[in-house]
């Protein structure tokens, strides 16, 4: 029998869904979304990576939260596009022009395990006799960004379907057991199949919007302290009214809703 977690495929899906019966898929899935492997687990993600950020997350942080883009947001060096992994953009700046960087949320020192890093809004609960590297929990859960939403997940090639991702042992380089990641290998049963693949697409779309931010804002790079002003510019002019323009060029899929209307 084919297993969904082989089926890399947008048809491959379809083929297994029409080669077995619906209620034999549904027996594959019987539980909800579930991600209690998180709950227990001391954040090895949250303490390893850069988080690269969208203009789409900074807006929602500081709306939801209050906080200022001072308050979360640090510029990363990233030369080699270890950071940016081909997903965030790149920009540069006019002190360091020559230097690519990558938003991210600003990490900080652990309180629980002095000298090593995490992310600024990890929350750490104290070390236990079960739980020896202590529990975690995001601390701005229902903003945080999408990548944080995402992981361990990612879209097949073809935008369809959420292929969950084959977590490394470790996040760092370094031996610390903090930088462990996950404990045990995911599941298709671990994940919301609408939201998953929901906060996927929602992930690309936000990025690539962010890349076309990037390219602008490169052709005559400003100093950083200019760039949280520039941004909310691009997004407050984000939603605009529909102008005589957009109705003579009729290309809107809801002017016939409008007619009958
Ligand atoms: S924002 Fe939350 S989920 Fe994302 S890295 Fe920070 S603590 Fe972890
Ligand atoms: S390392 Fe894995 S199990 Fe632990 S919090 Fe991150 S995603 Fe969850």
């Amino acid at each position: 029998m084919v297993s969904i977690i082989s089926i890399t495929t947008f048809e491959g899906w379809l083929d297994f869904l029409v080669s077995t019966s619906l209620a034999e898929a549904l027996a594959k899935n019987p539980k909800g979304p579930s991600m209690s492997m998180c709950d227990s687990c001391h954040a090895g993600c949250c303490r390893s990576y850069a988080v690269p950020i969208s203009g789409a997350d900074i807006i929602r942080i500081t709306s939801d939260l209050g906080l200022s883009f001072w308050d979360f947001v640090c510029r990363w060096e990233d030369p080699d596009g270890e950071i940016a992994q081909k997903y965030a953009p790149h920009f540069h700046f006019e002190d360091e022009p020559e230097m690519p960087f990558v938003m991210c949320l600003i990490r900080g020192e652990s309180q629980t395990w002095p000298g090593t890093g995490k992310c600024m809004f990890l929350e750490e609960s104290p070390v236990t006799k079960e739980h020896p590297l202590g529990t975690a929990s995001c601390g701005i859960y229902s903003s945080r960004p999408a990548a944080c939403r995402a992981f361990p997940t990612k879209l097949n090639p073809s935008s369809e379907l959420a292929i969950i991702s084959d977590v490394p042992d470790r996040g760092r380089p370094s031996t610390d057991p903090v930088y462990e990641l996950c404990p045990g290998p995911w599941e298709k049963e671990d994940f919301d199949a609408i939201h998953t693949v929901q906060d996927l697409i929602v992930a690309e779309y936000e990025m690539q919007f962010f890349n076309r931010i990037a390219t602008v804002w490169n052709r005559r790079p400003g100093p950083f302290s200019a760039f949280p002003e520039f941004l909310n510019t691009v997004y407050s002019q984000r939603i605009r009214k529909e102008t005589a323009e957009d109705l003579a060029r009729n290309d809107r899929p809801d002017s016939d809703l409008k007619h009958a209307a």
